[in-house]
């Protein structure tokens, strides 16, 4: 099969398309053959040898893709041969022409939504879940702040957060995000780039403030964030890419709260319950992965170079 291997560490070029061989579901394992594989920041991270994962050396990059499952190991019983399905990790990297991954990895992935919209499932909304529900612990009828709503987290948590009941206000960087972001659900939309625009949250929220905020660039914002925090609010770090300096002053007086988040710390009781809200919104319809872009597997480092620039519009999606 052809996949995309890394051999070093280093910039997007180490990503290079090769033939090896095929791999084999072994008990309890699920062979998935890709139909399209998802790109997020993190593949950047764990290619450039920055991140704490560092995988050994040569292999395939990607956590999340959907396809078919080609065959399965001795015990499984979930899913089952030519079925469609979207997975959340893999035990070979799904920047490939098929992938293994664990049974609880592997889920069906209902007829209304397509391979593409599949491969931006996981990471993207299951991140946004254990953002606003198991660390902000946010309530039907609070103001969630998307900080960065116009890429795969933000228009997944415009979503989860809109169909749950919340005051959602939604940021983006540009006309074309910001009307993505309305359209993904958001009451409000902003500009991340306007002077004084953080004070709109105030003014939205009649002088309360945003009871939780999802921070997808921290380094920047996280500062500014909890001067426009409500009572009582939570502040949800779920991107930086550097350090910031804070006035701790501004959470003593309101007893508000940061909290960090990583997707690799949750448990599979968290995973478990990610999974059943993220696979009864994709039936019901509520939630609806948006594809911005989908590239040939061969583009891999085009992708990698295009996810961390500015002007986000959804996800970006490999097709093998
Ligand atoms: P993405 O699709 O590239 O989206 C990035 C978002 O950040 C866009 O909406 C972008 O808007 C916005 N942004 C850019 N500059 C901003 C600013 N100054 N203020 C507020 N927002 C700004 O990336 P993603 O997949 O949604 O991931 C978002 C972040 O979360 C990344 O840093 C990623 O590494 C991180 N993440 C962390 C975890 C975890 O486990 N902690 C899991 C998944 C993702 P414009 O481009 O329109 O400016």
């Amino acid at each position: 099969m052809k996949a995309i291997r890394v051999h070093e560490f280093g910039a997007p070029e180490v990503l290079r398309l090769e033939e090896v061989a095929d791999p084999q579901a072994l008990g309890g394992q699920v062979l998935v053959r890709v139909r399209a594989a998802g790109v997020n920041p993190v593949d950047t991270y764990i290619r450039s040898g920055a991140h704490a994962v560092r995988p050994t050396l040569p292999y395939t990059p990607g956590l999340d893709a959907a396809g078919v499952v080609e065959s399965v190991g001795e015990g499984v019983a979930r899913v089952g041969v030519g079925e469609r399905v979207y997975v959340a990790g893999s035990l070979t990297g799904t920047y490939a022409e098929l992938a293994v991954c664990e049974e609880w990895q592997a889920h069906p992935l209902p007829e209304n939504i397509s391979f593409a919209q599949g491969a931006g499932v996981s990471t993207p909304y299951a991140t946004a879940y254990r953002a606003l529900f198991q660390r902000a612990r946010g309530l039907p009828g609070e103001t969630v702040l998307v900080h960065g709503a116009s890429g795969g987290v933000g228009t997944a948590a415009v979503q989860l957060a809109r169909a749950a009941g919340f005051v959602v206000i939604g940021t983006g960087g540009t006309d074309e995000g910001r009307k993505l972001v309305v359209e993904q659900g958001a009451h409000h939309v902003l500009d991340h780039h306007a002077p004084g625009y953080l004070e709109e949250v105030i003014a939205l929220t009649g002088g309360r403030g945003a009871d939780v905020i999802l921070e997808m660039l921290a380094n920047v914002n996280l500062d500014k964030d909890l001067n426009i925090l409500a009572k009582g609010g939570r502040v949800v770090v779920v991107g930086s890419r550097g350090p910031v300096e804070i006035n701790p002053r501004a959470l003593m007086t309101r007893d508000a709260a940061v909290f960090g988040l990583s997707l690799f710390n949750a448990s599979a009781a968290e995973w478990a319950s990610i999974n059943a809200v993220i696979n009864t919104g994709l039936e019901n319809g509520t939630l609806r992965p948006f594809v911005g872009r989908e590239m040939p597997l061969a583009d891999a480092p085009r992708a990698h170079e295009s996810v961390l620039k500015p002007g986000a519009y959804g996800k970006i999606i490999l097709v093998p």
